[in-house]
């Protein structure tokens, strides 16, 4: 039974399936992570063997790759969501966990990078926790 994850970005126009099992999920907070993602960390699944099919908007697929590193960013062109990545130099199709709609199997397994998180990123787990907006 082949497990079928859906995702799309925020506008719509990127839509995709990806076949497979997710190996590793991580949340990293180094600083490129913090910069990609505009939050904390990333929150990043990671296969080895699954495979991705681009559904839609394909043309708005954009990539960054930061300079003499291994750190890709892939993107929406129209709404800026973060999509999932094929990271050559490691061989692994990287996914950006609030990319994907459908359910998935796995849950986050560690923190890493996790000295270089924000100075704020501290007992995060003692905050309020709301539902919906604050008033
Ligand atoms: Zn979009
Ligand atoms: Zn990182």
């Amino acid at each position: 039974m082949e497990n079928l994850v859906r995702g799309q970005c925020l506008c719509g126009a990127v839509t995709f399936r990806i076949s497979g099992q997710f190996e590793r999920f991580f949340l990293c907070h180094c600083g490129r992570c913090r910069k990609d993602s505009g939050s904390a960390h990333s929150a990043n699944l990671f296969s080895s063997t699954a495979k991705i099919d681009w559904v839609s908007g394909q043309e708005n697929i954009r990539t960054f790759n930061v300079p003499g590193t291994r750190h890709i960013k892939c993107f929406c062109a129209a709404c800026g969501s973060a999509l999932p990545s094929y990271n050559s130099n490691d061989d692994v199709l990287v996914v950006p966990a609030g990319s994907v709609d459908s359910q998935i199997d796995i849950l986050p397994e560690a923190h890493i990078c996790y000295s270089n998180r924000a100075e704020w990123d501290d007992n995060l787990d003692t905050l309020a926790k709301i539902d919906g907006l604050p008033k």
